[in-house]
């Protein structure tokens, strides 16, 4: 499909999920109240989805429990598990054009984006935890005197995952295709605004043979589904994305019931680093602008300060605003655009809003405007404030949407306390030619991710995680599967 009449009429003819997964098919719930799916492009409901009761919520993990008793699964040889996982990613593939419709709709990504990157990236997430199922080895120490040591690894049993809107398929892909490798039953809750995708995912599991029961989906708000699951007694690990002020619940909330392991991957307010010496300014300026506004800067990772050093301030952001006026702003359906809109009326007053206040106390707006723009669609143009100082909420704060805010710096030293002034500790972009600043700048920086004349790069091989308030568990690379096994040690004596 190549054009936005293309898609709007492919989009037409599709069902959209409307009811929640469990054991293997569509289940409507026993309560009456539903969610509305709100298209942040047209801002009308385009579905709607049951507020799953605490009943559903027993039923759902019950089912998960009864599954992975079952052996159905969790005793199946890697290699078979590894078979459904590859099925599933070559599904995916199949239904990419479905799937990226349903994450437009739901969230406003644009329908490239959705397609090329999002979808994609779930692919790729089956595939290479698929591939992985028979390339995993326990442990036994070596040469104990009169005994063998078995160090073994084994599932945790229902794993429960709640997930955010922004990227709805890829981030409960990196957490389903691992816990389910390891052998766990899964129930997931979706973020109210965005289930569909991920609903659609799940069907498409039972076609790729995946077992009744192993993967269910239970949708509601997080302040009565969510925490109801996240309380379950019957859940024994929960993995989590989303922000800081949930993350925090999530663990009170594992404190007052079983104690359940809690995994939580939150928020960030990470810094672009630009020194004088940067190998090619454009291209940091490019990437810089990049950084802020894919998805509409509705990132965990988004670049949203800018740390320049004095002496190149003035240019390099002229070159960035530059940039940024350069990105088209509009309908998620039509292939050309680059930023859709934000993901509700009230998320875009909030990003504003920042902004505004941080004009007040003395930041300037050198791009962007201060006022919300008419008609229907959470559209926001991006916004760079300049002058913003380390005081400023704009500063310290996760915006969630395309706001840049600029700061200068005058020598290295200043750059990492700066840098380091924050709460979150996600990732850092640095840009210089000089390899031992890299060097001690990726030291010195307290974030998991820490890019170097480059930003956002990423792979299944590698771990995507944060510290501080960003969270303290990772996603992705062989590293995210320990999060959802339990380790053994069996000693057996000679
Ligand atoms: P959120 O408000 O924290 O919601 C995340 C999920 O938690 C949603 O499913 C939400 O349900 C649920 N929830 C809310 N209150 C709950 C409660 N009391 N108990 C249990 N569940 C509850 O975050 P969001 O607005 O969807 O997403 C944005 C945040 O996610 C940002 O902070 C962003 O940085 C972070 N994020 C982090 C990463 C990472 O990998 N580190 C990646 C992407 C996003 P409802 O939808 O019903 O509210």
């Amino acid at each position: 499909m190549n054009t936005r009449q293309e898609w709007m009429a492919f989009a037409e003819l599709l069902k959209l999920p409307s009811a929640m997964w469990l054991n293997g098919k569509p289940f409507d719930g026993t309560g009456s109240d539903r969610h509305a799916v709100v298209s942040p492009h047209t801002e009308t409901a385009v579905s709607s989805v049951p507020s799953a009761t605490a009943a559903d919520v027993d039923f759902a993990v019950a089912g998960a429990r009864d599954a992975f008793g079952s052996g159905v699964w969790a005793d199946l040889a890697p290699r078979e598990r590894g078979t459904v996982l590859l099925r599933w990613a070559d599904l995916i593939h199949q239904h990419r054009d479905e799937l990226a419709v349903l994450i437009t709709l739901e969230m406003g990504k644009p329908i490239v984006q959705a397609r090329d990157i999002e979808v994609r990236a779930a692919e790729n997430t089956f595939r290479w935890y698929g591939e992985l199922a028979d390339k995993m080895y326990d442990e036994a120490p070596h040469g104990l005197r009169g005994a063998v040591a078995l160090v073994t690894r084994e599932p945790v049993g229902v794993v429960a995952g709640i997930t955010p809107w922004n990227f709805p398929l890829t981030l409960s892909s990196w957490k389903i295709a691992p816990a389910l490798l390891a052998g766990n039953s899964m129930v997931i809750k979706p973020a109210t605004q965005a289930p569909l995708s991920l609903l659609r995912l799940a069907e498409i599991a039972s076609a790729a043979g995946l077992p009744d029961g192993i993967l269910q989906i239970v949708t509601g708000s997080g302040g009565s589904t969510g925490e109801t699951l996240a309380r379950h007694p019957n859940v024994d690990c929960l993995t989590f994305t989303g922000s800081p002020d949930v993350g925090k619940k999530l663990l009170t909330y594992a404190g007052e019931s079983n104690a359940k392991a809690v995994h939580l991957e939150l928020g960030g307010k990470s810094p672009q680093i630009v020194f004088a010496d940067a190998p090619d300014l454009a291209v940091a300026a490019r990437t810089v602008a990049w950084a802020i506004t894919f998805n509409a800067g509705q990132m965990c990772t988004a670049g949203s300060r800018l740390l320049v050093q004095d002496t190149i301030a003035e240019r390099f952001v002229a070159t960035v605003t530059a940039e940024l006026a350069r990105y088209r702003v509009g309908d998620p359906f039509d292939p050309a655009t680059e930023i859709g809109p934000v993901a509700g009326p009230q998320h875009r007053a909030e990003i504003l809003n920042y902004a505004r206040e941080a004009v007040r106390e003395g930041a300037t707006l050198v791009l962007g405007t201060l006022e919300e723009c008419t008609g229907a669609g959470t559209y926001l143009e991006p916004i760079v404030c300049t002058n913003v100082r380390p005081d400023h909420r704009l500063f310290q704060e996760e915006v969630f949407g395309p706001v840049l805010a600029v700061t200068t710096f005058t020598d290295e030293a200043q750059a990492v306390e700066l840098a380091n002034d924050s709460q979150f500790g996600l990732g850092a972009g640095v840009w210089t030619s000089n390899l031992s600043r890299a060097h001690r700048l990726s030291r010195r920086i307290e974030a998991g991710l820490v890019w170097v004349n480059c930003y956002e790069e990423g792979d299944m091989t590698v771990p995507f995680g944060g510290r501080k308030l960003s969270g303290h568990s990772v996603d992705k690379s062989l590293h995210a599967l320990s999060k959802f096994t339990s380790m053994k040690t069996t000693w057996i004596h000679l």
